[in-house]
């Protein structure tokens, strides 16, 4: 809602509509179900990125717009084949739509971008987003983290905890199933 908040902010300020395509959190649960326990950058987040390009996609096609891009092709911290496959997939679906395929992260680009997050006063989410991506807010210092954050990290840290003891124990079956071939 923050990030929402921000954007509509923005496009008033440039005088550019704002399309809300605001998000179904039962509906994205439903889609990255199986793979909640993936790492950031795995099959959860290419699940994420289709659902997110299909609804762009066709808010672009209902538009009549014909190329659509995305603010996640921006990030250092995503796969960018993953978004490329998830947008085109979502291009083809929706014909007369296609996806503007630009590096944002080159041509001097990062530093654009630095430099409207400061003097915007752009707020600096510091996890990707859905509840499975927090896990590395625990290595941070708590005095970095703002409240609403400290009050969930027996939550996050309960849930790494479970991961950390799961890959644990695959990690042992395997062992055990190695040997178990080698007998
Ligand atoms: S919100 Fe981010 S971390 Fe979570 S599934 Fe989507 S892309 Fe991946």
């Amino acid at each position: 809602m923050v990030r929402k908040n921000e954007c509509v902010r923005y496009c008033e300020k440039l005088g550019v509509s704002f399309v809300d395509g605001d998000y179904d959190h039962a509906f994205w649960r439903e889609t990255v179900k199986g793979l909640e326990d993936e790492p950031e950058r795995g099959a959860r987040c290419r699940q994420c990125f289709g659902l997110r390009m299909r609804a762009t996609a066709k808010v672009a096609q209902k538009l009549g717009i014909e190329h659509f891009t995305t603010t996640l092709a921006g990030s250092r911290w995503k796969r960018q084949n993953q978004i490329r496959e998830a947008a085109n997939e979502a291009a083809s679906l929706f014909p007369g739509t296609a996806y503007w395929d630009k590096d944002w992260r080159k041509g001097g680009l990062q530093e654009r971008r630095k430099e409207i997050i400061q003097s915007e006063q752009f707020y600096n989410q510091l996890w990707c987003g859905c509840e499975f991506s927090m896990g590395h807010l625990l290595k941070r210092p708590e005095s970095d983290l703002p409240s609403y954050i400290l009050d969930m990290i027996p939550t996050i840290k309960a849930r790494e905890d479970r991961l950390s003891a799961k890959t644990e124990a695959e990690k042992t079956e395997g062992v055990a199933s190695a040997e178990e071939k080698k007998a």
